[in-house]
């Protein structure tokens, strides 16, 4: 049966276990094809070009906004991140689903853009938790960690643009929820093509 491809996104703020549920996602979805972002961020060890992120430098991720590329970008505290339009909207016209994990004011862009979408919130059990995550993962100064928690509170504001909320208190509880948002909407008959 034919049918569309249907965008994914994956968004909830920094620290609240985004990175590891995509990657359990993909390796247990069938078919869900994931967008590489480029960056600014300098890689960290045992990250790839093309695999992780694309990085590069600022010149030459302006030049990308400049030409129009990317689906969405935003900075994210003191790097610029971005979905390259190219791939993702090749794969969905080829009826191929696809997987962004994006932050939050780059998921209200896609909104915008393509509202067939569909937004999954990913949100921490409290905000100890998160404070506890950010800390542990070690990879954030105390200055930055407070800007998180901050923005945490603020970004719950935009609940309201996304479809689903899953709030991840065990990985395993939070997979399951997206796994059956993802087998869910590739039931439904609008994303179908039927006729
Ligand atoms: P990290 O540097 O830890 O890999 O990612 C930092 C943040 O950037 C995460 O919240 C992640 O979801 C977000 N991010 C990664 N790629 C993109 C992208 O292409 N666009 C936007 N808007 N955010 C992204």
């Amino acid at each position: 049966m034919n049918r569309k491809g249907i965008l994914f996104v994956i968004s909830g703020p920094s620290g609240v276990g985004k990175g590891t549920l995509k990657k359990a996602l993909l390796d247990q979805t069938k078919d869900l094809n994931l967008s590489i972002s480029a960056t600014t961020r300098p890689a960290r060890p045992g990250e790839v070009h093309g695999q992780h992120y694309f990085f590069m430098d600022q010149a030459k991720f302006r030049e990308m906004i400049e030409e129009d590329a990317f689906l969405e970008w935003a900075q994210v505290y003191s790097n610029l991140y971005g979905t390259p339009r190219g791939f993702v909207l090749n794969h969905l016209q080829q009826g191929r689903d696809v997987l962004l994990e994006i932050d939050i004011q780059g998921a209200l862009q896609v909104k915008e853009k393509m509202p067939s979408g569909v937004f999954i919130f990913i949100y921490p059990p409290n905000l100890e938790e998160l404070a506890f995550r950010l800390v542990s993962r070690g990879q954030d100064s105390q200055d930055s960690i407070e800007a998180r928690l901050a923005a945490c509170e603020n970004e719950l504001k935009h609940i309201d643009y996304y479809d689903y909320l899953v709030v991840n208190d065990k990985i395993d509880h939070a997979l399951q929820k997206i796994t059956a948002i993802i087998i869910a909407e590739r039931c439904k008959i609008k994303n179908l093509n039927m006729r």
